[in-house]
């Protein structure tokens, strides 16, 4: 029985013609130096951080270059598929405007023309390679139950040997093309191996971008390619589609970096070029001084919906994923203030081979920064759009007014040195809702006084400030040199300097009356510019807050 004959037995309605496939999905016409990349998540649920990190490097990588970035979903094992996982998965890369050129759209429908870009519609392609290999007398049927791998195992365990489907262990690579025929005609179930050519004493070199030259032992296993259920292993599958979608560059989890030498070898036993790898290592995190994987389960900030849900801005987010990507971002952005992500040019060279370390505090910081420099209309409407998800009371008081709003967001923006009390868009209401009536009349208020906490010397103040020096249209000096009037009448230094050369000729200074006025318009002592939040809330809000005070502390 020839080859030919056999592969008909085993796959009797599989073409095994795969240059079909060759001319079906031709050498992209792309720049020598573009990078077509990939995202390609298994369909388990939602993407968390280290794959949205991964994706985001993917996507870069392709833009710097002018390159292709797509997405496949590897749906091969379908005992763990998940319903309405793609949708997940493709929502979450848009939420993080992460674009695809290419891919899955959502459960059914995909773009660009290397598809279909989900595995369980390329079943047939598999097979057809498959079959190609069968027929080159590269692969072959293995008609071992699972205890009898089992079996092998724990021999190997005993005897001290490597685990696998390999040399003399490998019981079906010895079978005749008749005993293999017999088996099938006899109704056995089986699955098919690569005829690894491979010599575990030799040893292979291999480059990886982020983790440089590699040296492995040869492959020798006979790995599965083919699956009882006529679908293939996660190798195979890689092979077929990277080579297929004309895939430049994989970059993917060091989990994988065990596996390169058979997937070097499989390209190699096809005579395909391979591509250029690179081993992304988990982002880690540290606690109590040590060291381990940021983890779904104990950190919340690895799932995604943390970011959206505390309201940290897109950008602010890859700001921050490019600093744990390439160590010398930070200093670039830095250095080039007027300059965007899309600016940097990323480098794999540039990455962690040993894993970037996850700081929430500083990715709080990026925030910050990021915020800071953003104008009110941006910030009302990166806002709006967060409160519309996550707060329907201050959605709904944002949108009422939204020009109302943005001057109460451009208080002290907008300036060389803006404020910066923003991390993100969920601290905002807590820091602004003095500044809306309606969320102020619902708001409990409780007033921590300082330096002046008499209450009838803070009535005075609030008093004399309302009869005597509270004039609406003052300007920002009027209105300072009031304060100070103010200050001087109730015996207070009109300078902070006055009262320090002479405490004892004071009660106190300017500062203490201020902080007065404050306190009691806001609740806080510590606000942006009082003259701006004043001239915002408008005389009759002013006047009924301070009114309001001094009936209920009388
Ligand atoms: N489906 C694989 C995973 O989720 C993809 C790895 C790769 O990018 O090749 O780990």
């Amino acid at each position: 029985m020839t080859n030919k004959e056999l592969a008909d037995l085993l796959l009797p309605n599989v073409d095994s013609d795969i240059t079909k496939y060759e001319n079906m999905y031709p050498e992209r016409n792309l720049d020598e130096k573009a990078i077509v990349t990939r995202f390609a998540p298994s369909p388990t649920g939602f993407v968390h951080m280290g794959s949205l990190f991964q994706s985001f490097i993917s996507r870069k990588a392709a833009s710097d270059t002018n390159g292709v970035f797509f997405l496949r979903v590897e749906d091969t094992d379908q005992k763990r598929l998940v319903e309405n996982s793609v949708k997940g998965i493709v929502d979450d890369l848009k939420n993080f405007e992460i674009d695809i050129d290419e891919g899955m759209i959502n459960e059914e429908e995909e773009k660009g023309a290397y598809g279909p870009y989900i595995q369980s519609k390329r079943k047939e392609i598999y097979q057809s390679f498959v079959k190609y290999l069968l027929e080159q007398g590269k692969a072959y049927p293995c008609f071992c139950s699972a205890e009898e791998i089992e079996e092998t195992r724990l021999l190997q365990e005993k005897r001290k040997q490597r685990i696998g489907y390999y040399g003399r262990f490998a019981k079906c690579r010895k079978l005749t093309p008749e005993q293999i025929k017999e088996k099938v005609e006899a109704g056995e179930s089986y699955i098919i191996r690569l005829k690894s050519h491979g010599d575990f004493e030799h040893k292979i070199k291999a480059h990886d971008l982020i983790k440089g030259a590699l040296e492995f032992p040869e492959n020798d296993l006979d790995v599965v390619i083919l699956k009882t259920d006529g679908l293939p292993t996660y190798h195979f599958a890689h092979l077929v589609d990277d080579h297929l979608m004309r895939t430049t560059h994989v970059i993917r989890g060091d989990e994988w970096l065990s596996s390169l030498p058979l997937h070097l070898q499989l390209f190699e036993t096809f005579g395909f070029k391979t591509p250029k790898y690179a081993h992304i290592s988990p982002i880690m995190k540290e606690e109590n001084g040590i060291k381990r994987k940021l983890s779904k389960r104990k950190d919340p900030e690895a799932a995604v919906s943390f970011y959206h849900e505390k309201g940290i801005p897109v950008e602010a987010v890859k700001l921050y994923l490019m600093t744990l990507a390439n160590t010398n971002f930070e200093q670039w952005y830095d250095c080039n203030k007027d300059k965007t992500l899309n600016d940097f040019p990323f480098d794999f060279k540039k990455m962690s081979s040993s894993g970037g370390l996850f700081d929430v505090e500083k990715l709080m910081n990026i925030s910050k920064n990021y915020i800071s420099r953003l104008s009110a209309k941006q910030v009302y409407d990166g806002l709006v759009a967060w409160a519309k998800v996550h707060d329907e009371e201050f959605y709904q008081t944002l949108i009422a007014n939204p020009e109302y709003a943005t001057s109460v967001f451009n208080i002290e923006r907008e300036q060389k040195k803006p404020r910066k009390d923003y991390s993100c868009y969920s601290d905002i209401r807590e820091l602004s809702w003095y500044m809306f009536p309606d969320l102020y009349d619902k708001h409990d208020k409780e007033y921590v006084f300082q330096t002046i906490s008499d209450k009838q010397e803070i009535a005075n103040v609030l008093t004399l400030y309302m009869e005597k020096y509270y004039h609406e249209e003052d300007t920002k000096e009027e209105w300072f040199d009031h304060m100070k009037d103010l200050a001087q009448e109730l015996g207070y230094a009109r300078e902070v300097k006055e009262y320090k050369e002479n405490p004892d000729a004071y009660k106190g200074h300017i500062g203490d009356i201020s902080l007065v006025l404050r306190i009691v318009l806001t609740t806080k002592s510590m606000t942006p510019d009082l003259y701006d939040i004043m001239r915002l809330l408008g005389k009759d809000t002013i006047f009924e807050r301070y009114h309001s005070w001094i009936e209920g502390n009388q």
